[in-house]
């Protein structure tokens, strides 16, 4: 029996385990799904967006893994850290260990005003919104009347269109209780979201870029002049564009050829701007009032450089969606350049060596790119590897009961029955408002939920 623990029930956690299931593996595996959390589902739970139904619903998938009689998930156990389990006396317990911790932190800015209250990373303001635990639920006022999100991948996009979303909308889906209200009460009408380069180089897609355009009560509205100065658009004709820019520039062109909506036509405006580089985050009253930037042009190169001339957008409520990075897990080595931990083929490297019974998957393995199915090849090939080892491995020493023995350390972990309390709890919830299943959006009520002391 080979005891394998998969550190993080996020996409590329279950899909590890789901790969260790279907390898057909001599000895037989046992697998322990661990997470800090008592929920499963990492970023598919709170990360993608609420009223992303069909992409939410790849948890029923995940689930499927989780609910498979060889996997036991077990919630509400760190590792790492100042109250977590030491990396080394968890590989006292198992014959191997993948850690698929994802990549939480958020890039920063660093341009002055950054830290201004009003200014936020866009991690913080998902969390708010999707309810996870380690944020306030009452987080964030939507007093503002216009909000700059920086950055123009699909993060950007997703705040951009929670933002601009009306409450209304938001009630079918599970957002928590003061966040909906919250959005209710928005005063927020101008919404912009600003890249440093040209729409050709932006990285969303072109479904999330159109669903936009068809937020009711919401117009886009796209400068012309900021399109034609992108080398790539004025040349599309001629140019081998990949599909997705050269769609992405379709959609852009549409939305610059209806120009200024009037004020009766759309109660929220959302503006996608380019080639504006934001070096100053400005202040009032001690609060964020707007950003500076710095207006670029496409140097000739691929990239953009500064023209020296500068724009100031006002804004009361800055969001920072520059980029997700790993954090270091102490215990585990770690690159602080690529923020990831060092591995070959998903062995994790200690001293550029691979150390034993050690293995990485996920977005902390390589980097935060790609989507959710991206994490599947990714689990694939570190399990392909463990499965290589799996002769040595089977020798290290394990615990015949980890639960066991995290129970004996002072541990109360989760299991699938405490998150299933959990779901009935918030489905509950949900019923005495009126609405579907309403996230439960702090530690306490969760870990109530979770030991049946609901309501
Ligand atoms: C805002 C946002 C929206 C997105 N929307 C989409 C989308 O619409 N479509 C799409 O395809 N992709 C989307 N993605 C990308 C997708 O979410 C990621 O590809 C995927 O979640 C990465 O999986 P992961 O398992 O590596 O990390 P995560 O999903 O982050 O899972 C990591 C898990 O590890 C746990 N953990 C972390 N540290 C510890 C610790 N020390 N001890 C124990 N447990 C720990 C966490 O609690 C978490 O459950 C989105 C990403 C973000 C940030």
């Amino acid at each position: 029996m080979l005891r394998v623990a998969v550190v993080g029930s996020g996409p590329s956690g279950v899909y590890t385990a789901q790969a260790l299931l279907n390898r057909s593996l001599v000895p037989e595996v046992r697998v322990h799904v661990l997470d800090r959390l008592p929920t499963p589902y990492g970023l598919v739970r709170y990360g993608v967006a609420p009223d992303h139904e069909k992409i939410k619903s790849l948890q029923n998938s995940l689930r499927a893994v989780l609910e498979d009689e060889r996997v036991t998930f077990v919630g509400h156990v760190q590792i790492g850290g100042a109250d977590g389990v030491p990396p080394a006396r968890l590989a006292e317990l198992y014959h191997a260990v993948v850690y698929c911790v994802g990549a939480a932190a958020d890039r920063p800015l660093a341009v002055p005003g950054e830290d201004l209250p009003g200014s936020w990373s866009a991690t913080r303001f998902v969390s708010w919104y999707s309810a996870h635990p380690d944020i306030a639920p009452d987080g964030f006022t939507l007093e503002a009347r216009s909000a700059v999100v920086i950055g123009v991948g699909n993060v950007a996009v997703d705040v951009a269109r929670i933002l601009a979303r009306g409450a209304d909308e938001l009630r079918a889906t599970d957002v928590p209780r003061a966040a909906l209200g919250a959005l209710a009460g928005s005063r927020v009408r101008e919404v912009h979201i600003a890249g440093r380069r040209g729409p050709s180089q932006a990285r969303f897609t072109t479904k999330e870029l159109r669903e936009l355009g068809a937020l009711p009560g919401a117009r886009v509205v796209v400068d012309p002049a900021e399109l034609a100065m992108d080398p790539a658009y004025a040349a599309q004709e001629g140019l081998p564009l990949p599909a997705v820019v050269r769609r992405n520039l379709d959609v852009l062109r549409g939305w610059s050829a209806r120009g200024e909506p009037a004020a009766a036509d759309a109660a929220r405006r959302i503006r996608l701007r380019f080639f504006l580089r934001p070096v100053e985050l400005l202040e009032r009253g001690g609060r964020v009032a707007g950003v500076r930037f710095a207006r670029t042009a496409p140097d000739g190169a691929g990239g953009v450089q500064d023209t020296g001339a500068y724009e100031d957008v006002e804004a009361q409520l800055v969001l920072r969606a520059v980029g997700y990075r790993g954090v270091e897990l102490p215990g585990l080595p770690f690159d602080p350049v690529r923020g990831t931990v060092p591995h070959a083929a998903g062995r994790v490297l200690r001293d550029g060596v691979p150390s034993p019974g050690e293995y990485v998957a996920g977005w902390i393995k390589r980097g935060p790119t790609g989507v959710i199915g991206s994490n599947r090849s990714c689990a694939k090939e570190t399990v392909a590897s463990l499965i290589e080892d799996a002769p040595l491995l089977a020798r290290r020493p394990a615990a015949e009961d980890p639960l066991a023995v995290l129970r004996a350390w002072g541990l109360r972990p989760v299991e699938w029955d405490g998150w299933l309390s959990i779901e009935r709890a918030e489905a509950a919830l949900g019923r005495s408002l009126g609405r579907g299943p309403v996230k439960i959006p702090d530690w306490q009520g969760l870990l109530a939920a979770a030991r049946g002391e609901e309501g």
